[in-house]
């Protein structure tokens, strides 16, 4: 190894940020970690199975946190975000802020402060599907794994949390905090967010009863997820036995996102199963454009699509619309049958695409990114380097390969500074 000259910070703690992390702290470099929400894991966090093995997305999680855990190489800044860099490839002046998690490293995770906390928020986890107390766990595999207080939540001069807590976790006064840290390299790991639906006004989102989108999806099969793993539709709880998936909600389309996301064909086949697996008499209807599940997925797509309670629709979704009893009806083009279809389901999934967590947001002068918000492929003017699905919408074997040049490139860097 050549000797160390800098760090590497690391902007962003999903699944693309801690492999550039590990793989870079694992041959000695040391890296700064920085990830805005309370635990790292990023949007896998809140998957129930991983394609194409369909394995919990928690077993790979696990396996980069037992990595994380005892390796001194890497420091975590979880609350926080960068706001600021100045500098060169080689010599960077980073500013990193930290919210206050109210919570300290002394915390056990006994639950014993839940118990007695009055309030409640929206759990962000399951996209506001229930409710955690206002302390909470951000989930179940959380890293780092300790409480963490909304304070807006709490009531004016409430300490009961204080009072149940015997290991002195709690820090109702902690402050914001800022760190100025000195890098050689940085890497943007920041990932993707859902296409906002409600923006494909034609689909219903927002406006007809029981209509979701993919993410959702995920929370509504987990086990450890608002209906612990039964497929209940939001409503009214009613147990889903009819359900359409929509291809390409708003991707590959000029007016929303103009890219394919590469994933969604492939996420709705895998949630389709879910439904199967939940329900055995449950009939799904899947309406595509073109069925996108490329290179090693096909076997995987094809297995599924065997299924004959799953029926393809090869066509364009015209319209979604309330029908009766909270019932979402689809009219849809059937191109190979001929003629439309009118479907009334129990619940709608809109497969809705990644859009760059960048997109509409500022970013440092030495960020360059394309009109979608995606980071431009090769190293950036002041040598800036991306790392996953802020790059481009991948699978997660796709942005972990990706992440692992990322390092590579982040090493040379500081080697050549
Ligand atoms: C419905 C659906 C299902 C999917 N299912 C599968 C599947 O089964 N198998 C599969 O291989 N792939 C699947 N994918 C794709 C998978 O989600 C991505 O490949 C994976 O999330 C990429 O990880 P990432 O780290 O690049 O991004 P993310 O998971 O988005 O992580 C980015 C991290 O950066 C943090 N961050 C963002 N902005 C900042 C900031 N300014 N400062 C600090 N931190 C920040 C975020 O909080 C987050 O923790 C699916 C995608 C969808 C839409």
């Amino acid at each position: 190894m050549a000797e160390q000259k800098g760090k590497i910070l690391v902007i962003g703690g999903g699944i693309s940020g801690l492999t550039t992390a590990l793989e870079a702290a694992e041959v000695g470099y040391e890296v700064i970690l920085v990830e805005k929400n309370p635990a790292l894991g990023g949007r896998v966090s809140r998957f129930y199975q991983y394609f194409p093995k369909l394995c919990p997305p928690l077993c790979g999680l696990e396996i980069n946190y037992r990595r994380l855990k005892p390796n001194s190489k890497i420091q975590t800044f979880t609350d926080s975000e960068v706001v600021s860099i100045t500098g060169n490839a080689g010599s960077y002046k980073a500013t990193i802020k930290t919210n206050p998690a109210y919570v300290n490293d002394k915390c056990v995770v006994c639950d014993k402060c839940t118990d007695v906390c009055p309030a409640e928020r929206d759990n962000d986890h399951n996209y506001g599907l229930d409710k955690t107390k206002a302390i909470y766990l951000p989930h179940e595999m959380a890293w780092p794994a300790r409480f963490v207080i909304d304070r807006a939540k709490c009531p004016d001069g409430c300490t009961k949390c204080v009072d149940a807590c015997d290991y002195d976790a709690i820090e109702l006064q902690a402050q914001e905090t800022t760190t100025e840290v000195e890098v050689a390299s940085v890497v943007y790991a920041t990932g993707w967010k859902p296409y906002d639906a409600a923006k494909i006004e034609n689909l219903g989102y927002g406006n007809v009863s029981n209509v979701i989108n993919n993410v959702t999806m995920e929370r509504l099969a987990a086990g450890n997820g608002p209906t612990k793993g039964v497929m209940l539709r939001p409503s009214d709880q009613k147990k889903v036995e009819k359900i359409a998936f929509v291809q390409c909600a708003g991707s590959r389309d000029e007016n929303h996102l103009p890219y394919c996301s590469a994933i969604c064909c492939l996420a709705s086949l895998k949630q389709a199963k879910y439904v199967r697996e939940a329900n055995p008499d449950a009939e799904i209807y899947i309406f595509y454009i073109d069925l996108r599940t490329p290179g090693k997925y096909e076997d995987f797509a094809a297995q599924i699509q065997n299924d004959e309670k799953i029926t393809l629709v090869k066509g364009k979704v015209a319209k979604i619309t309330e029908g009766a009893g909270q019932n979402p009806v689809v009219e849809a083009e059937d191109i190979l049958n001929g003629g439309m279809v009118n479907l009334e389901v129990d619940m709608v999934v809109l497969a809705t695409g990644m859009e760059s967590s960048l997109r509409g947001q500022s970013v440092p002068e030495a960020v360059q990114v394309d009109e979608n918000g995606f980071v431009a492929p090769s190293i950036q003017k002041n040598g800036v380097i991306a790392a996953g699905t802020v790059k481009f919408p991948a699978d997660v074997n796709s942005a972990i390969q990706d992440s692992t040049g990322a390092a590579l490139k982040a090493i040379q860097t500081v080697v050549g500074s």
